[in-house]
């Protein structure tokens, strides 16, 4: 099943090009605040999941009507996995390596959707790259999860675009702007994936592919990367990992389109603005 946000905070099942909107089956107030109606439906899904799949046979409309929204916010973790390509570690020249000095958190307010800019800080001394990354959603709560068993906790898949500021102050600051994690268009079921484990993923800059990679490539696998960090905290439903990007990274500028497209799991484009602020006493530009 493919979930999407949109029109304000709707829920909905999007099939074959249209979108079937869940709102009312699933009991959604889109007025809540928090805005956590999608992680409550990642936690109920199998409950749920009857409900949605009968919306297939009532009205629906074109996605090409409604505004796509940030198809999941207010998780409780946004997980990160840095240098989890060889050939990302190389064009780096880094020899640190995710398998040896592990992850990182992303501000979760630095989430945005497949229709919103990725909005560029005032920087001009510096390069902001594009990371081209599968986004894995987590299903369930768990601890200490061992690796036969880490596939039960993912939920599902999403494009993931980890946008960063290079330079030498601290990861975490450098890459929760607010846009700097476009992810979307949907939710993907696990079951809507073939094998994650060997998903072909591609990120273009306007005309110009910039990064064509494959999820066997991965130091850490999908199931390393649950097994790994719920050894250090309880992973909830909603959590996001981002898996790591390779090889290709770049800047970006005002006026791009950055396209990303994961075998299985979706396609989205997303528009660059150069924007205004984003210096502080450390990132003076
Ligand atoms: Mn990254």
């Amino acid at each position: 099943m493919r979930i999407i946000r949109f029109n304000g905070g709707r829920i909905g099942v999007l099939h074959h090009d249209r979108v079937y909107d869940a709102t009312d089956a699933i009991g959604l107030d889109t007025t809540e605040w928090p805005p956590v109606g999608m992680v409550r439906l990642i936690r109920d899904f199998e409950l749920l999941k009857p409900r949605l799949a009968a919306l297939l046979n009532g009205p629906s409309m074109p996605v090409g009507e409604v505004k796509l929204e940030v198809p999941l916010l207010w998780p409780n973790k946004l997980i990160a996995y840095p240098v989890n390509y060889l050939s990302h570690a190389q064009e780096m020249k880094s020899t640190s390596r995710s398998d040896v000095n592990g992850f990182f958190l992303k501000a979760t307010s630095s989430l945005s959707g497949p229709q919103d800019p990725i909005v560029l800080p005032d920087l001009p001394t510096r390069e902001i790259h594009h990371e081209c990354e599968l986004g894995i959603i987590i299903g369930k709560e768990g601890r200490n999860i061992a690796l036969i068993d880490a596939w039960n906790y993912v939920f599902g898949y999403t494009c993931l675009i980890d946008c960063t500021v290079r330079g030498k102050e601290d990861r975490v600051m450098r890459k929760s702007y607010d846009t700097f994690c476009p992810i979307g268009p949907a939710l993907v079921t696990r079951d809507e994936v073939r094998d994650a484990s060997v998903l072909e993923m591609n990120l273009w800059v306007n005309e110009d592919l910039r990064q064509s990679a494959n999820t066997r490539d991965l130091i850490l696998g999908i199931p390393e990367m649950v097994s790994f960090a719920a050894a250090v905290f309880t992973l909830q439903p909603g959590d996001i990992i981002a898996t790591g990007t390779p090889a290709g990274v770049g800047p970006m500028k005002g006026g791009d389109i950055v396209k990303i497209e994961i075998e299985d799991v979706g396609c989205m484009s997303v528009s660059v603005v150069q924007g205004e602020g984003g210096r502080n006493v450390a990132i003076c530009a």
